[in-house]
């Protein structure tokens, strides 16, 4: 197997395809739901509580769209005073096992940039994402970008131990990793922090629980769109 001297991770949601929409529409959905059968309840009363109560279950039930589901019945019990008809409950199961089916829509350029870095041959590419195992593997599966990449790598959260994990895995120095996401937080901070570098593309909407103030850093390059990638890299002077 050939020897790569840098390995360019790419995140996947929301920075391959699309992600976090679907996540505000079935808040949509869920807000709608409560408020119907309890019109009192708007949308500001019921997002704090769904907020809080998907923030406190991280730990237990990680991120995800089960996570969410599992979550949202918490809230309805919690702003319905625990009368909680089972049509509301089966409704919010239905919200997300539509949001799992959504297509995989692949956000602009990606799958001719990809190509190209992988007909150049000049870097190892893998995915390095976090969430539900399952929902991810079937979305890289659905979005037919596997034969890009070396290898996938699906991680329950991405703080500086998972990254640790993961470098020493790939048998990959920190320095020699970029990592391409759309979360400051996730992908650009932890790998930056390890020695590596991260090359940020914002998405236009991004869970509160992902939002932290950007910093400026020699090892951090900030693009529009991931077909701006050798800007990058020639910015962060790894290009070769
Ligand atoms: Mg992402």
């Amino acid at each position: 197997m050939k020897n790569y001297e840098f390995t360019i991770a790419f995140d996947a949601d929301d920075t391959l395809w699309d992600n976090e929409i679907f996540f505000r529409q079935s808040e949509q959905e869920f807000c709608k739901l409560i408020n119907e059968f309890s019109p009192d309840l708007k949308d500001e009363e019921i997002m704090p509580v769904l907020f809080d109560t998907e923030v406190s279950n991280l730990s237990v039930y990680g991120f995800g769209v089960k996570s969410f589901v599992l979550s949202a019945i918490e809230t309805a019990g919690k702003l319905l005073k625990n009368d909680v008809p089972y049509p509301i409950v089966k409704r919010i199961t239905e919200i997300g096992r539509e949001q799992l089916m959504q297509p995989v829509t692949l956000l602009a350029d990606v799958e001719t940039t990809l190509a190209e870095l992988k007909s150049e041959d000049k870097y190892r590419l893998i995915i390095v994402t976090k969430g539900d195992l399952l929902d991810q593997e079937n979305k890289i599966k659905r979005s037919g970008l596997a034969k890009y990449f070396n290898r996938t790598i699906v991680m329950s959260d991405k703080q500086d131990n998972d990254y640790i994990k993961i470098i020493a895995d790939l048998k990959c120095e920190p320095e020699k990793l970029i990592m391409v996401g759309n979360s400051f937080k996730s992908d650009i901070l932890p790998v930056m922090k390890l020695g590596g570098y991260g090359i940020y593309i914002p998405y236009h909407t991004t869970w509160a629980h992902e939002v932290v103030d950007t910093i400026k850093h020699e090892r951090i390059a900030e693009i529009e769109k991931i077909s701006e990638i050798r800007q990058a890299l020639n910015k962060l002077k790894i290009e070769i």
